[in-house]
């Protein structure tokens, strides 16, 4: 005979641990205003080009333009009392036009303030900023930090350009007062993944250019560049974010920094690559619920620079809330990942 022990009733579940979401997408961009119907731009081009299945993007899409019912939904059921909510991949980065990508950036920051304004205690925003004007792009994030109340900007990787160079990273120096206007703003630059500038080594593998791989070693090269352009010894209070525990930049920090010492080739920077990761990044835990990355990750930067985001809708916020609310650190580095730190960072 098994013995079992008596049943003596279920204990109440425990409260969720509340979290605020860094990365939580929208596509203004791709949708004609008040229509519903899709310009076929931006997004669209993107996921067909790395062949996603139509299934799966017909239901990313009816997610991407939906903000009052099922995303407060799942945010719920998550435990999300904050979603800081950003255009979608490619964005502005991704108009070559000047004048278009600034009209359209001013566009979607009125479009999601409105949001915002729907749901003030549930949603905050990262503006949309077009990089071709430096002086045009440092006015549009002064308004949308200080008069629409955005915790900062989120940049789609490279700007394509309609001119010479055809594409610019962040390092470009003439970008320069730009940076200086969202350190001066205490507003954080959310650097986000797109597909890489150079996609030859690619070819015929479709299947690596997004979210299994490209995305990664793209957005890494963009952080590593800005820090060896020097751009944080100049601006030692401008802070970046990335998503994805970091984009692979914790776990391979120390041989980047090993060997940057014995090459520096010209680059001359005033502190290790560790010391720019733990006073001018934070990361975020999008779309990677990994108990070994995310010891990695807090192995080299710390549990005060990393934050919760789930990369909504391309990912569920339940599977990355309960992944957080189980994974093996400690209760007190969960609290301050799960909400502490985004509070602190973005004054919420
Ligand atoms: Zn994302």
């Amino acid at each position: 005979m098994v013995y079992s022990l008596p049943a003596l009733g279920r204990p109440p579940a425990p409260p969720m641990l509340r979290k605020v979401a860094l990365e939580e997408h929208f596509d203004h961009l791709g949708v004609v205003a008040g229509s519903g119907q899709r310009r076929g731009t931006g997004i669209d081009d993107l996921v067909h080009s790395m062949r996603y299945d139509d299934g799966w993007f017909g239901i990313v899409t009816e997610r991407l333009v939906e903000f009052d019912e099922h995303r407060l939904a799942e945010m719920d059921a998550s435990g999300i009392d904050v979603a800081v909510l950003s255009q979608t991949v490619p964005g502005v980065q991704g108009i070559a036009n000047a004048a278009d990508a600034a009209a359209a950036a001013r566009d979607i920051n009125d479009f999601v303030s409105g949001i915002v304004g729907r749901h003030p205690s549930r949603y905050a925003a990262f503006a949309s900023i077009a990089l071709h004007d430096p002086a045009v792009a440092a006015r549009e994030l002064e308004r949308a930090v200080t008069r629409l109340g955005f915790k900062g900007a989120m940049i789609n990787g490279y700007s394509v350009l309609d001119g010479e160079p055809a594409a610019e990273y962040l390092d470009a120096p003439r970008l320069l007062p730009f940076l200086e206007a969202a350190a001066a703003l205490d507003a954080p630059i959310y650097i986000h993944p797109r597909p890489p500038l150079e996609q030859k080594s690619y070819e015929g593998h479709a299947e690596l250019l997004g979210a299994t791989w490209g995305f990664a070693p793209e957005t890494a090269t963009h952080a590593l560049r800005l820090v060896y352009s020097g751009l944080f010894d100049r601006l030692p209070r401008l802070t970046v974010i990335l998503g994805h525990l970091g984009e692979t930049i914790p776990y391979f920090a120390w041989r980047i920094q090993h060997c940057f010492e014995y090459n520096p080739a010209d680059k001359r920077v005033q502190r290790r690559l560790q010391d720019y990761l733990c006073e001018n990044f934070f990361i975020t835990t999008s779309g990677i619920f990994s108990d070994q990355a995310l010891i990695s990750a807090l192995l080299t930067i710390g549990a005060d620079r990393i934050l919760f985001a789930a990369d909504y809708p391309y990912e569920m916020a339940q599977e990355a809330a309960r992944w957080i609310e189980r994974a093996p650190i400690s209760e007190n580095d969960r609290r301050k990942i799960a909400n502490g730190n985004a509070k602190r960072l973005l004054k919420i």
